[in-house]
């Protein structure tokens, strides 16, 4: 496995497996990874001649006030996950790498969705995550790049964003969200619960389960459903409800009744940590 860390040797290296006819897989990650992050990489692996992980925590989609400086980081054992699932290269760069001073690379526009739900919590932060997704793919023109659905709104948005660019030609594949057993949706942040807010957790879970299984006996009621979801995470002592929703996931905006495709979406802060989670709404007797 090589570990590199600019962007010349990265560019350089895809370029010579595309030219000897090599399909690349890339799963973009921010490190500290875990089975969620795994399960992207063991697919790319199982699909691809070749797969190349990112780790880099990218500062533009952080806002102020927010976790960058206590992101969790451990490149070593990170390393040791990658080497074991069998990836070719690990770039792992310095932010000058990723954003050279002086060069303006392209700014994806993420529209009106990128300002909702996520994008309202954290101002900013789709134009972050958008910008280094789209230097990503710049540099290592892939067949396929990996995202999980645990991040709903990010998956949407990447790929509303290579629909608009066919000329990138890949393919975004969608992996089912990795949970502990409790339901709680692996994330790297996790780590920063403390034991009776991890318990707690499970809360997201629980509420979006409850609004499935509501959904799947017929109710198709969006603002029954999210006042469920509410119900159950605002009755959850240590978490603070951010938002509870139900979208069309053909358009990421708020759905009224559930006669097309849905997702219920949720946030809440802990103590520790901001969890969200999502979670596809079945259609009635489904
Ligand atoms: P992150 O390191 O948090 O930026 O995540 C990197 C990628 O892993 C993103 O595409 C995430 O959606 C995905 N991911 C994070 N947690 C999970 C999980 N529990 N299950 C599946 N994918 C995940």
């Amino acid at each position: 496995m090589d570990l590199i860390r600019t962007a010349a040797e990265l560019k350089a290296a895809t370029d010579d497996w595309r030219a000897a006819g090599d399909s690349v897989g890339l799963v973009p990650t921010m490190g500290a990874l875990h089975a969620g992050h795994r399960s992207l990489i063991q697919r790319a692996r199982s699909e691809q001649d070749r797969v190349i992980v990112s780790i880099f925590v990218n500062p533009l989609q952080f806002g102020p006030g927010e976790d960058l400086d206590t992101y969790p980081r451990d490149e070593a054992a990170d390393l040791a996950v990658t080497e074991r699932d069998g990836v070719d290269l690990v770039w792992a760069p310095a932010v000058e790498e990723v954003y050279p001073p002086g060069v303006d690379l392209p700014l994806p526009d993420p529209g009106p969705v990128g300002e909702t739900f996520e994008g309202a919590a954290r101002p900013g932060h789709f134009e972050g995550v958008l910008k280094v997704v789209h230097r990503l793919f710049d540099l290592t023109g892939p067949s396929a790049a990996y995202f999980g659905e645990k991040d709903a709104q990010q998956l949407f948005l990447v790929r509303r964003m290579t629909v608009a660019e066919p000329e990138m030609g890949m393919t975004i594949v969608a992996c089912p969200t990795v949970r502990e057993a409790s339901g709680l949706a692996l994330s790297s942040r996790n780590a920063r619960l403390a034991p009776e807010e991890r318990q707690q957790a499970s809360c997201l879970f629980l509420a979006l389960t409850e609004a499935a299984e509501h959904a799947r006996a017929g109710e198709r009621d969006a603002q029954v459903l999210v006042a469920l979801m509410a119900r159950e995470i605002g009755g959850t002592t240590l978490a603070r409800l951010d938002y509870a929703a139900v979208v069309d996931e053909a358009t990421f905006t708020r759905a009224a009744t559930i006669d097309a495709p849905s997702r219920a979406i949720v946030a809440a802060r802990f103590p520790g940590a901001r969890l969200i989670d999502n979670l596809l709404l079945p259609m009635p007797g489904r």
